[in-house]
């Protein structure tokens, strides 16, 4: 059925919004608020939370400080440490929907299977079937999500518990076993930490060393606390002395290899690991042969003191095999394991998928991104009209708060849908031409990033080019201030 108009005369609009985590919430809260009460969100798992939902190994948290790391609007003044624990953050999540009574608009248990634009609406396909319309889409389905198993020789035959970190076996004992861990990125990191000591042996398995930023974790007072509780104005303004903290000490760095910031981040990296590993043999092979912040840097405490202990082993040599006991090494050697923790990361490039997306004239969005995911200013795709990604291919995703993120495009993508609303357009989808402008400016862009200086990392894409604004954050506020729309087709 077409859209009616309001009662103060706004043409009413349907919004289907896909997935109810962070930015799923955000975009709940937002329209809601903005007067748009037709609106759904679908989510595939029975709680919302996203990432926060998913992951639950031990050791999680956010290496972004949690003042900073939750909604611009709603300070939690009971955040336990400057980086709050996993489980604060569902906690928060949480806190938000039903606060803002979204259990009302959130249909659980029901995943997105198909998007069609059938020529004036999107055509919305549920995995049981049924079948919605909605005149605009927003995917809110994250970055972080499908989880990366790898291939490796005799994975299935192991007799012992093996997960994903993603899909953490809570059931699975941990205590007094013998734990391996594949992977040290920042999860592999967390769980080590975490474990070590509580396993009778733990062996962290490293393909690549990882540069490793030192972390202080205070914990917050009862008196801070009841402080922040009784002022909203302290939170609001530590929240945006952090913001602005990070903004000039880490987002102009990482876009710019030649700059004095990540040399310091480096030499930072470098001091910790000088300070904690006394042994030349051990720094020697947790010494990176890239440079700091070219993957994803790793932001942890207690890393190396834990590499340390006499019951955690760093195990350097390739792996060649899983065996049904443990996991074989290239040196022939056999490293016996009840635990196998797969911490291998995730299908970065995936987004939306697998859902089928169509657009106009049944054009396929895996077809439209079969060289690369190109997007406009990462929240529209030329044919895809009415239809908007939060924390899209090359969104700020180098240690940035993706919720901060996510509040600047969804307030970019509201104005567009302030367009549908006011009667300017039926129809709004990026131009071609823009998003080719734009495309290629990202990727000449890209060259001069720390991320692009010479290593294998998640940012990296089909095409060889980090998938990261390659811009700093200042230059992400203004692009995202108001929509040029003559970058659009409004039809
Ligand atoms: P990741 O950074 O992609 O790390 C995956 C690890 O698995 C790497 O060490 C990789 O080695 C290793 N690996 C993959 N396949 C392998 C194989 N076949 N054999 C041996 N090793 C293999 O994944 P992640 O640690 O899950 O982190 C992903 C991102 O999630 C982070 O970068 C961060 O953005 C986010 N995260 C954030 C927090 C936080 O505190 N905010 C916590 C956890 C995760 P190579 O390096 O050799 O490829």
């Amino acid at each position: 059925m077409p859209s009616q108009k309001t009662a103060t005369g706004e043409r009413a609009l349907r919004i289907a919004v896909i997935g109810a985590g962070a930015s799923g919430i955000l975009s709940g809260i937002k329209l809601r608020e903005a007067g748009i009460a037709d609106v759904v969100i679908y989510e595939k798992a029975d709680r919302p939370g996203g990432t926060w939902r998913e992951n639950h190994y031990p050791g999680l948290s956010c290496d972004v400080p949690s003042h900073v790391y939750r909604y611009s609007f709603e300070p939690n003044p009971d955040w336990s440490r400057l980086f709050s624990p996993g489980p604060e953050i569902q906690n928060y999540l949480e806190a938000m929907v039903r606060k803002y009574g979204l259990d009302e608009v959130i249909r659980y248990d029901r995943e997105v299977v198909r998007c069609e634009w059938d020529g004036a609406r999107w055509e919305v396909e549920l995995s049981d079937g049924e079948v919605d319309h909605a005149d605009v889409v927003i995917a809110a389905t994250g970055v972080l999500h499908h989880p990366r198993t790898p291939e490796i020789e005799g994975l299935e035959r192991f007799e012992g518990a093996c997960f994903h970190s993603a899909r953490w076996d809570d059931s699975t004992v941990l205590d007094g076993k013998r734990v391996g861990i594949i992977g040290n990125g920042s999860t592999g990191v967390q769980i080590t930490t975490a474990v070590s000591g509580r396993a009778s042996h733990l062996s962290l398995f490293q393909r690549t060393a990882q540069w490793v930023l030192p972390q202080e974790n205070p914990v917050y007072s009862e008196e801070e606390k009841a402080r922040f509780r009784d002022d909203r104005e302290l939170c609001q303004h530590l929240y945006r002395e952090l913001n602005k903290s990070f903004i000039t000490n880490f987002s102009h760095a990482v876009v710019d290899a030649e700059s004095e910031g990540i040399a310091m981040v480096e030499t930072a990296c470098r001091a910790h690991l000088d300070e904690k590993v006394a042994d030349p043999e051990l720094k020697a092979k947790l010494t990176p042969d890239y440079r700091a912040g070219c993957k994803r840097l790793v932001v942890a405490g207690g890393f190396y003191e834990a590499l340390q202990r006499s019951d955690t082993e760093l195990v350097t040599e390739d792996i060649e095999s899983v065996e049904a006991t443990g996991v074989r090494t290239r040196d022939g050697r056999l490293h016996p394991l009840d635990v196998l923790v797969l911490a291998t990361g995730f299908q970065t490039h995936q987004f939306i998928r697998p859902t089928k997306v169509i657009g106009r004239d049944g054009i396929r969005l895996d077809d439209a991104w079969a060289e690369s995911n190109r997007t406009y200013l990462s929240v529209s795709v030329p044919q895809f009209p009415n239809f908007f990604m939060l924390v899209g291919p090359y969104s700020p995703v180098g240690n940035f708060s993706l919720i901060g993120v996510a509040e600047t495009q969804l307030s970019y993508v509201m104005q567009l849908i302030e367009v549908l609303r006011d009667g300017r357009a039926r129809q709004v989808a990026a131009r071609a031409d823009a998003t080719e402008r734009f495309f290629a400016e990202m990727v000449e862009a890209t060259k001069g990033t720390i991320w692009a200086s010479g290593c294998k990392s998640w940012y990296i894409d089909k095409s060889g080019v980090p998938a990261s604004w390659p811009w700093d954050y200042d230059r992400f506020e203004s692009m995202m201030a108001t929509p040029d729309l003559k970058d659009f087709e409004l039809l």
